[in-house]
C-alpha cells in the first residue's frame, strides 16, 4: 500500500475486484468461463501483457488459452483462427494482442470477434453501445478501470471539468464517451486534447481532473496541472528498465490531490477489468 495519501492505489482496488470475481467464478456450477488469447510474433512487451492477463485469470479461476502464432500468418489464417474461437463453446472471450503484424489490417480483425466475445470491447457494435448508453455491452478494459478508480476513491466526475490528452480508440475516446454519460458516474464536462491542441497547458490547467494518455513520458508537468487537481496517468513508457508515466510524477504530486503512480495504477485496473468482461461475457 503506498504510504503517500495522495497516491491512488490501482492494486489495491484491482485485487479487490478480482477477489470478488473470484468469489463468482467459484460459485459457479458447471464449466468455468474461458479467455483465449491470440498472441503473434514474437514482441518483447506483446508476450509480457499476454503473461500477465494470464496470470490474472489462473488467479479468479477463468480458463485461459494462449494461441501463439508465426508472424507471418496471414489475414486469412487469422480470420479462420477467429472463425474457429467464435463457434467454441468453451471460449467466451477473445483477445488479439495488438499491435499486429503489417500484413495484417487490425480493423478486419477486430470486426471478425464475435462481438458478445469481444472483451477488449474495441469491435464498433460495442463501441456503438458505448457511446449511446447502453449497458448491455462490452467497454474497453483501460476506460473501465479507470472509471472504477475513480468510483472507488469517491471522486466526484459529477459537473467537474475533465480533460483527456490522448484520442486514441482504445483509451482517450472511449473514456471521453464513458465521462459524459448520463450517469451520476460521469456527467463531467469533457475536453479530449491531442497533438493538434492549441496552448495545451492552458486546457490541462482547466481540468478538475486530468486523464493522461499520450505515451510521451514526463511531458505533463507541474506548470500544466491546476492546484489540487487529480491526475490519472494512463501511460505506460519503457525506459532502459523501467516503466514511467506521461506524468512527471515527483513535481505534479506536489499540486495533485490525488495522483496514480506508473506502474500501480490504471495497469492493474485494465487487467481487473479485461477478467470482468470475461465474466460478463459468459453471463
Ligand atoms: P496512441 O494510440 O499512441 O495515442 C496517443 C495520443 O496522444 C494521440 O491521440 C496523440 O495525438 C496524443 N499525443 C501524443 N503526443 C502528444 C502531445 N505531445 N501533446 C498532445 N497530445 C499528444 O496511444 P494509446 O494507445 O492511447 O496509449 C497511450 C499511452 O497509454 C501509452 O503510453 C500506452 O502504453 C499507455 N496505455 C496504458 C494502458 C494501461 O493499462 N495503463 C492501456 C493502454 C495504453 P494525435 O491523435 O494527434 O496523434
Amino acid at each position: 500500500m503506498p504510504q503517500n495519501k495522495k497516491i491512488i492505489d490501482g492494486r489495491a482496488v484491482a485485487s479487490e475486484i478480482r477477489l470478488k470475481l473470484k468469489d463468482k467464478i467459484a460459485q459457479l456450477s458447471g464449466r468455468r468461463p474461458g479467455l483465449a488469447f491470440i498472441l503473434i510474433g514474437n514482441d518483447e512487451a506483446s508476450k509480457a501483457y499476454v503473461r500477465m492477463k494470464k496470470k490474472g485469470c489462473e488467479e479468479v479461476g477463468i480458463t485461459s488459452h494462449v494461441l501463439h502464432l508465426s508472424e507471418k500468418i496471414s489475414e486469412r489464417e487469422l480470420l479462420a483462427e477467429i472463425d474457429h474461437l467464435n463457434s467454441s463453446e468453451n471460449i467466451d472471450g477473445i483477445l488479439v494482442q495488438q499491435p499486429l503484424p503489417k500484413q495484417i489490417h487490425t480493423d478486419k480483425i477486430v470486426e471478425a470477434i464475435d462481438p458478445k466475445k469481444d472483451v477488449d470491447g474495441f469491435h464498433p457494435l460495442n463501441i456503438g453501445k458505448l457511446l449511446l448508453g447502453h449497458t448491455d455491452g462490452l467497454v474497453p478494459c483501460t476506460p473501465l478501470g479507470i472509471i472504477k478508480l475513480l468510483r472507488a476513491y469517491k471522486i466526484q466526475t459529477d459537473g467537474k471539468e475533465v480533460v483527456i490528452v490522448g484520442r486514441s480508440n482504445i483509451v482517450g475516446k472511449p473514456l471521453a464517451a464513458l465521462l459524459c454519460q448520463k450517469q451520476p458516474w460521469a456527467n463531467s464536462t469533457v475536453t479530449l486534447a491531442h497533438s493538434h491542441t492549441e496552448n495545451l497547458a492552458e486546457v490541462t490547467k482547466r481540468a478538475d481532473i486530468l486523464i493522461t494518455a499520450l505515451g510521451s513520458p514526463g511531458s505533463i508537468t507541474a506548470g500544466m496541472v491546476k492546484d489540487g487537481a487529480v491526475v490519472i496517468d494512463v501511460g505506460i513508457n519503457r525506459t532502459m528498465n523501467t516503466l514511467i508515466g506521461d506524468v512527471a510524477f515527483a513535481e505534479v504530486i506536489e499540486k495533485a490531490s490525488l495522483i496514480t503512480p506508473v506502474p500501480g495504477g490504471v495497469g492493474p485496473m485494465t487487467i481487473a477489468m479485461l477478467l470482468s468482461n470475461t465474466l460478463k461475457a459468459f453471463s
